[in-house]
C-alpha cells in the first residue's frame, strides 16, 4: 500500500465541516480531540484549515498516536459486591502465584471479560455462573460488602458493554459473575493448562 509521508507546513485541500467547502489545508502540530469528544490526542500532525483555522482532516500516518492514545486513556469500572467476591479473586490470584499483587486481580478479571465478549469462552458458561454464584453465595441484607475498583481500557470497558447488552445483566452481574467462573476453574478445577497460562501472565503483569 502506497502512503503519502505529510510534513509539518505541507500544503493540502480538503472540505472544511466549519466553512463548508474545498479550503487549503496546512499541515501542523495540533491536540486533536477524540470523535466522541471524551479526552484528546496530543500533538498529532493533522491538516488545518487555512480559512478557519479548525482541523479538518487527520492523516494515515497520525492513526497508531491517536490509537495509543486511546488506548490509555482509561476508564474507572466501579462495583461494590458481597465481601465473598472478593475473598475470591484475592485467592485465585494467590493460588496462580503466591508472590502476585493485587494488581494481578485485575489482569484475571481482564482476560476473563475479554474471553467471554470475544466468545471464546460460551455465553452459556457465564449465564450458568451467574446462576451457580447467587445460589452459592446468597445475599443476605447488612453482609459485609467491598468495593472492586479497576481502571480500565476502552476495549474493556466495551467488552463489558458487550457482555451487559447480550445477557442482560448489569455491571455488578457480569462481574460477578466472572469471578464465580474464575473461582471454579482455579480454586476448584485448577485446571492444569489454564494454571500455567495464568502462571506466565502474573510473572508479566503482577
Ligand atoms: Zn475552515
Amino acid at each position: 500500500m502506497k502512503m503519502k509521508l505529510y510534513e509539518e507546513g505541507e500544503k493540502s485541500k480538503a472540505i472544511c465541516h466549519h466553512c463548508k467547502q474545498l479550503v487549503s489545508t496546512t499541515f501542523a502540530r495540533r491536540d486533536v480531540p477524540f470523535s466522541d469528544g471524551k479526552g484528546e490526542v496530543k500533538n498529532i500532525l493533522a491538516a488545518v484549515c487555512d480559512v478557519c483555522d479548525h482541523v479538518v482532516a487527520v492523516p494515515a500516518q497520525s492513526t497508531p498516536a491517536v490509537r495509543e492514545a486511546r488506548q490509555k486513556e482509561v476508564r474507572p469500572i466501579e462495583a461494590q459486591l458481597p465481601a465473598i467476591y472478593l475473598d475470591v479473586l484475592d485467592l485465585a490470584a494467590y493460588m496462580v502465584d503466591s508472590a502476585s499483587s493485587t494488581e494481578f486481580r485485575k489482569v484475571l478479571m481482564t482476560l476473563y471479560l475479554h474471553r467471554f465478549a470475544s466468545g471464546e469462552y460460551p455465553r452459556a458458561r457465564l449465564i450458568k455462573a451467574h446462576k451457580s454464584a447467587t445460589e452459592r453465595f446468597k445475599e443476605r441484607r447488612g453482609a459485609a460488602r467491598r468495593r472492586l475498583s479497576m481502571k480500565v481500557t476502552p476495549r474493556i470497558a466495551e467488552d463489558i458493554k458487550t457482555l451487559m447488552h447480550e445477557t442482560t445483566m448489569s455491571q455488578t452481574e457480569v462481574i460477578k459473575s466472572v469471578i464465580y467462573q474464575i473461582q471454579t476453574d482455579v480454586i476448584e478445577s485448577h485446571k492444569p493448562a489454564l494454571m500455567k497460562e495464568l502462571g506466565a501472565l502474573s510473572v508479566i503483569y503482577a
